[in-house]
């Protein structure tokens, strides 16, 4: 079993001003501790957190290469080029893995260096930590904890971009807004939890009929928007054919009982001119029509 590479850094020590501090590389390296502090507190942001660090690192030890890898967090960053010799740190605050950083450089880091990069590397720290949080907490705002997918404030900001950008680009955008139906039975028969496992059962079969750039949210109890870029009202009719007969088609297994689930569905393409507010409003009058039509059906909505 070969060694890792990534050297731990552990910042108490440091920013106590205890061993870690290099001394041998002087006053400059605290001078620049002292700017990348400062720098560091005008953002939440992970990814620009770390670029601020690699333009202060980079007065102070010149590199090749910075890359910032959190593999839990799906985040990396890569500034620079690979060269040929690597210090790599993982950084470790208590129990929490924040992440692996490594600096590239074709000539080899000199002792003093790797000191004053360690020092500076520990100042990163917490920042990056409260960025991470943040991140987590900005996530979860915008996710359904029930279902796993986005709610309905990451909707309305998704929808607002989505139309500005169809309208900048010219290009077109459907929505397809679903409903289950007879949910309300399902609670009274089965009650509430077997409810919640029909809502995720629903969002999986929806998500799995969806191409990877379309978004899947869950818009409020038992409703659903699909957001499809790119797709005008056949494209979207297709889609909500797909959701309506995978769902019909595939028996979903609650805690043993076989609850059979529908939807009805009403899809909308946006015209001209026209709003987020009023594409998702024509798209709710295409579902209640296929309400009244007798449910488990698709309904195109008319003009704006
Ligand atoms: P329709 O076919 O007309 O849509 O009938 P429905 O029963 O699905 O619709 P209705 O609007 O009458 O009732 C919606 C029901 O959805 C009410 C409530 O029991 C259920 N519901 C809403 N949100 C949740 C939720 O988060 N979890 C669970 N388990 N049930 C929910
Ligand atoms: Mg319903
Ligand atoms: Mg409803």
């Amino acid at each position: 079993m070969s060694a890792s590479p990534f050297k731990v850094v552990v910042p108490e020590s440091a920013l106590a001003g205890g061993g870690h501090t290099p001394r041998a590389a002087g006053e400059g390296v605290r001078e620049a501790a002292v700017a990348l502090l400062a720098a560091l507190q005008t953002t939440l942001e992970a990814e620009r957190l770390v670029a601020l660090f690699a333009d202060h690192l980079m007065q102070v030890v010149p590199h090749d290469g910075l890359v910032y890898v959190n593999e839990a967090e799906r985040l990396a960053v890569r500034r620079g080029r690979k060269a040929r010799h690597a210090a790599s740190y993982r950084l470790t605050l208590g129990m929490h893995g924040l992440g692996e950083l490594t600096l590239q450089r074709d000539r080899r880091f000199t002792e003093e260096e790797l000191a004053a990069a360690e020092y500076l590397t520990c100042h990163l720290m917490y920042p990056l930590r409260n960025a991470l949080l943040y991140r987590q907490a900005m996530r979860s705002a915008h996710e359904d904890p029930v279902t796993g997918i986005q709610n309905r404030a990451a909707l309305e900001r998704a929808l607002r971009r989505e139309v500005e950008l169809a309208r900048r680009h010219g290009t077109r955008l459907a929505v397809v807004l679903f409903d289950i139906d007879h949910f309300k039975t399902v609670n009274d028969r089965y009650g509430h939890l077997h409810g919640d496992c029909v809502l995720r059962f629903v969002a999986q079969r929806a998500a799995a009929c969806m191409r990877t750039t379309d978004m899947l949210f869950r818009y409020g109890g038992e409703e659903f928007v699909a957001l499809l870029s790119n797709t005008g009202a056949a494209g979207g009719a297709r889609v909500a054919a797909r959701i309506r007969r995978a769902i019909e088609d595939t028996p979903c297994e609650c805690d043993g009982a076989r609850v059979q689930v529908t939807v009805s569905l009403g899809v909308a393409e946006l015209h001209e001119g026209e709003g987020p507010e009023s594409l998702l409003a024509r798209a709710d009058t295409a579902l209640y029509q296929a309400k009244a039509g007798g449910r488990n059906c698709v309904r195109l909505a008319g003009e704006p």
